[in-house]
């Protein structure tokens, strides 16, 4: 197994979710022993703290219900300059949310620098949600159903950045997985640009490896980069229920690890996200060691290598 230099950033975000919580996501992970289980499997690892927002002050749109832009503004900036400056590293980050909206910092930040390397970086979305929508579309205003529309260049969303994106992920580099909630015009948006969305039902029919490895397979012919962004309500519910967003029927133990031992077997991983922890939903910290579990999956760590408990 090779060794990695990993980066772990905390971004206590909680601006972009419907429910508050997330911005002690970053220190459930650390409680959870998220450093120390990658540390265990040879890896080096930092944990650099917590990130902060900038301030950004935008003016007033009349009529207009978009909640906390200003701050997720904020928050996409720092984000999207310390993703851009991390990979152009030797380092993989993890990014410990911190809810979703984090990801149109991380996302296009890491776009950035694959457009400055000169190779493409695909997405993999693990999630019940595809997060498609614009500033346009959301029915809800909570903008971390937004990210992964602004990160493949959808219009409107100057505001984030203050300045258009400039290099954009290719909708065509995109692949989620997980999906059992859409809204229609997001579900119209996804299909206008040609975004791959695979359903629970398609996992239930196809299973998860047959659907991720054409993916990967895609990955390595291009020379990509990857990000992974792992929603914790990808998870069923009955496993993970500290996330804000619950919606039954998701992926279970057994399909959550599956992926992240083939992410692991590819080599292919170059950044990672970590969102949508509620602690504040947790039952006893489960919720974060699983996502613990599941990281540690991700680099390395095989069924055999986890010890058998007895009662
Ligand atoms: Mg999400
Ligand atoms: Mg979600």
């Amino acid at each position: 197994m090779s060794v990695q230099d990993i980066t772990l950033i905390g971004v206590p975000l909680e601006a972009g979710a419907g429910r508050r919580g997330c911005i002690m996501g970053p220190d459930a992970f650390r409680t959870a022993g998220l450093s120390e289980a990658l540390g265990e499997l040879g890896h080096s690892v930092r944990d650099v703290g917590n990130i902060q927002p900038e301030q950004v002050s935008l003016p007033e749109t009349p009529g207009v219900v978009l909640k906390n832009l200003d701050a997720i503004a904020g928050w996409t900036r720092a984000l999207h300059g310390r993703a851009l400056e991390l990979g152009l590293r030797e380092t993989l980050p993890i990014y410990m949310g911190g809810d979703h909206a984090l990801a149109a910092g991380t996302v296009t930040g890491h776009a950035a620098a694959a457009n400055e390397l000169g190779r493409p970086l695909f997405v993999l979305w693990l999630d019940a949600h595809t997060d498609f929508n614009t500033l346009d579309s959301t029915r809800s205003g909570n903008l971390h159903g937004t990210p992964l529309a602004f990160a493949c260049g959808l219009p409107g969303f100057e505001s984030y950045l203050g300045h258009p994106l400039n290099a954009p992920v290719d909708p065509g580099n995109v692949e989620i997985l997980g999906v059992r909630s859409i809204d229609r015009q997001e579900s119209e948006l996804l299909l206008e640009y040609g975004v791959s969305v695979s359903d629970m039902r398609r996992i239930d029919e196809i299973g998860i490896a047959g659907l991720l490895r054409p993916f990967l397979d895609r990955v390595a012919e291009a020379n990509g980069l990857l990000h992974v962004s792992l929603d914790v309500d990808f998870i069923d519910p009955e496993i993970a229920p500290a996330v804000g967003t619950t919606v039954p029927g998701g992926a279970t133990f057994r399909e959550a690890h599956l992926v992240m031992e083939m992410l692991h077997d590819s080599g292919l991983v170059t950044s990672l996200d970590l969102v949508e922890l509620n602690p504040f939903l947790d039952d006893r910290g489960r919720t974060a060691r699983l996502m613990v579990d599941l990281t540690s999956s991700l680099f390395g760590k095989r069924v055999f290598d986890r010890p058998t408990r007895s009662f």
